[in-house]
């Protein structure tokens, strides 16, 4: 499980959601620093943790030695992991910096095919990747810029390793989630205006929770799912077929 910074993380209820199906999870975090603060929420799902950040091959094969000492394969991994710089995430599109761009594209959509690579030889027929992705892949968002392009790269990274991985018998995911107030979300400008307004118009007249989200990605780790690959499921209260 990749992406847990604290309690508000879609990965952390995604952590919730499969330890109350019986998995056995490892939590990989960006930093020392992280590690430490994500200690106690670990403890509650009986987790182990390693630490990766995921700008560095060598720290993704150090995790990966690591997790291989743990366990002896892995049944499911989410990426649950992007990032951007705060100035990139207002203004003009047209305005976006080279190295905000590569920033964004390399910690949000290149990591999810470098732990795809790693995680390749650690899974059985059967097993499932799931990545989280955001509407403002497809459509434009105000204030998601530079990181509407990284998930539309991640988005066609997922095609890309589900055709891959499908001769394994390794399923490959994406979850479009809706708004939910994160860490990450609160560098988007006016957040708070985009909860309001998905609550306005979706079918079901409110906002994604961390629970949507975790169940649904427990159900594409599961059996349940053994046809579904290479697709993006929206997890958003039905709010990507409203025209407004
Ligand atoms: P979050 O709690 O802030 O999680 C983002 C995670 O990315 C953090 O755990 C962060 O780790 C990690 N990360 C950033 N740079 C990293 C690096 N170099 N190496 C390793 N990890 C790194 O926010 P979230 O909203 O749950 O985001 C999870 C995913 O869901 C993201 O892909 C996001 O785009 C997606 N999503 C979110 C929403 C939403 O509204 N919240 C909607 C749709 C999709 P550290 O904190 O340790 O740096």
């Amino acid at each position: 499980m990749f992406g847990v910074a604290n309690r508000h993380s879609l990965a952390w209820h995604i952590c919730k959601t499969a330890h109350a199906q019986g998995a056995k999870l490892i939590m990989g975090v960006a930093s020392e620093r992280f590690a430490e603060k994500v200690q106690p929420l670990a403890d509650e799902v009986e987790a182990e943790i390693v630490v990766c950040d995921v700008t560095s091959d060598e720290a993704i094969d150090a995790a990966f030695d690591e997790i291989r000492s743990k366990m002896d394969h892995l049944d499911f991994m989410v990426h649950a992991i992007a990032f951007a710089k705060r100035e990139e995430l207002e203004g003009r599109f047209i305005d976006t910096s080279r190295d905000g761009w590569n920033l964004a594209q390399e910690v949000s959509s290149y990591s999810f095919v470098a732990l795809s690579r790693r995680a390749e030889s650690m899974m059985r027929p059967g097993g499932s990747i799931i990545t989280l992705t955001y509407i403002g892949s497809i459509r434009i968002s105000p204030g998601y810029n530079v990181m509407g392009a990284a998930k539309a790269s991640l988005e066609s990274a997922m095609r890309y390793l589900a055709r891959d991985l499908g001769p394994q018998g390794i399923r490959v995911n994406a979850i479009s989630a809706g708004p939910v107030k994160t860490l990450s979300a609160a560098g988007i400008k006016d957040f708070r205006t985009m909860l309001d307004h998905h609550e306005e118009v979706t079918p079901l007249q409110r906002n994604t929770t961390g629970e949507d989200v975790g169940n649904t990605a427990a159900f594409l780790c599961s059996s349940m799912a053994t046809g579904i690959s290479g697709d993006v499921i929206y997890v958003d209260s039905g709010y990507h077929i409203v025209a407004r």
